[in-house]
């Protein structure tokens, strides 16, 4: 009854009956928030992100909530958060709300390896607050990654350093000679100088493994860049497939924390036996730590593969796109895509976005407070319009599958400032109607 009392009160002094409805939740701080502000007082927080499905799997959340943002960081995350106590809404109602999501294979080094992209119209304007560059610059040209891409663009970029000092500068289609087919160019003490001098963004070493990149000289490259992640402590992510040696012996030199990506490539070299069967050492490897990431690619994601290895119980760790410049244009498009093509092969929303936002964040040592909602974490907020009708997603082998879901980028936040192509209408308190934002930092 003195419930009733309150709410009366609360209904009678015009308070919103949105607050009202959150009052079981601690209702007295809200009340004294109310209480306290001033008729000039500015609004506590920056943003509110407004009515979407939040889904956060670090909090195995999925449910309609507001985000709402201050300083930067996530300030509080509830139902009914009323629009007052924002400076700005993101009317996000209808659709999907979730961490900004985190690419672990991509190649952002534009204009130094020949399929590097632009970050920003791909990653931040898409979701992707934060990527990997997986192996683009090697320990020459990494410094060039750092001061044109790492410290320039709006997207985070973090970097996995190629063992050979070149990079992936040699490699093109008109230039099909890979980086390991020269062991000179493997120079593990540069490589750990290099990872001393940058471990802000460095995150790991990484290796490419296929015939046409190392010759006969895989192992041998391996065996270089395991010393090499050794002496710094950090992970291995190894590109697999049409390897010169079999994937078992490239699994036998991996260790708990590393990253095998392309697991749902086709054949040769692949994950799954002639009869189509998961390979005992890959089982192995995984029940030993060793991360499964997708990396789609260019020509490196089956869906035949994957339905075989979903059908056998072999879930990816990590969902990432491998975009680069010879399939942005497709069939990868982006990281969305990518994960619309796994709702298709029966993985629930929740699983895809913790395989692209909650796993990510603990496969490498980035910093606390990515990948997940949690008040107090990075303000970084992703939202999609979850569209449904018939869609057409192809692999890296041309085969095509019918979809009924398709995630589409709408809004992207990052340390709480807007980013991209936002096609929903953000509020602003004192305006007098909604404004379209469109690439608004991309000039
Ligand atoms: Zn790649």
């Amino acid at each position: 009854m003195h419930h009733h009392t309150r709410r009366d009160f609360l209904r009678n002094t015009a308070v919103g009956s949105s607050l009202v409805c959150s009052l079981a939740a601690g209702w007295t701080d809200l009340l004294r928030a109310q209480d306290t502000r001033g008729a000039t007082a500015p609004p506590r927080f920056d943003l509110l992100v407004k009515g979407g499905r939040v889904v956060d799997p670090s909090q195995a959340l999925s449910g309609e909530r507001d985000v709402a943002i201050a300083g930067g960081k996530i300030a509080r995350l509830a139902a009914n958060i009323p629009e007052t106590e924002a400076r700005q809404t993101l009317q996000a109602r209808g659709k999907i709300v979730t961490p900004g999501l985190i690419d672990i294979h991509t190649h952002v080094y534009d204009g130094v390896a020949p399929l590097g992209i632009p970050a920003d119209p791909t990653c931040i304007a898409k979701g992707v607050t934060t990527v990997v560059d997986a192996g683009s610059a090697g320990a020459h040209t990494f410094p060039g990654l750092r001061k044109y891409v790492i410290n320039v663009v709006d997207t985070r970029v973090y970097a996995l350093l190629n063992i050979s000092v070149v990079g992936q500068s040699t490699l093109s289609p008109d230039n099909s000679h890979g980086e390991l087919l020269d062991l000179r160019y493997v120079n593990p003490k540069l490589a750990v100088r290099t990872i001393e001098q940058n471990r802000d963004v460095i995150l790991g070493v990484k290796i490419r493994l296929s015939r046409h990149i190392t010759g006969e000289n895989d192992l041998a490259a391996l065996r270089l860049a395991r010393e090499a992640a050794d002496a710094v402590r950090l992970p291995l992510m190894v590109h697999i497939g049409g390897s010169y040696s079999p994937l078992r012996d490239i699994l036998a030199l991996l260790k708990k924390g590393d990253v095998i990506t392309h697991s749902f490539r086709g054949q040769p070299g692949g994950i799954l036996d002639d009869q189509g069967r998961v390979l005992p050492e890959v089982r192995a490897a995984v029940a030993g730590g060793v991360h499964l990431d997708i990396g789609h690619g260019q020509g490196s994601f089956s869906f035949d593969t994957a339905e075989k290895a979903l059908r056998q119980e072999l879930l990816p760790g990590t969902i990432s796109s491998d975009v680069h410049q010879f399939n942005v244009n497709g069939p990868v498009f982006d990281l969305a895509t990518t994960l619309s093509k796994f709702l298709h092969l029966g993985l629930t929303l929740d699983q895809v976005i913790e395989r692209a936002a909650t796993n990510p964040a603990n496969t490498f040592g980035f910093p606390k407070g990515l990948g997940t909602l949690r008040e107090g974490a990075e303000a970084d907020v992703a939202v999609f319009a979850l569209a449904e009708g018939d869609f057409e997603f192809v692999d890296a082998l041309g085969q095509k599958r019918i979809g009924h879901r398709k995630l589409n980028p709408a809004a992207t936040v990052k340390a709480g400032k807007i980013y991209g192509s936002a096609s929903i209408p953000v509020v602003r308190i004192g305006r007098a109607s909604p404004r379209r934002l469109s690439h608004q930092h991309f000039g």
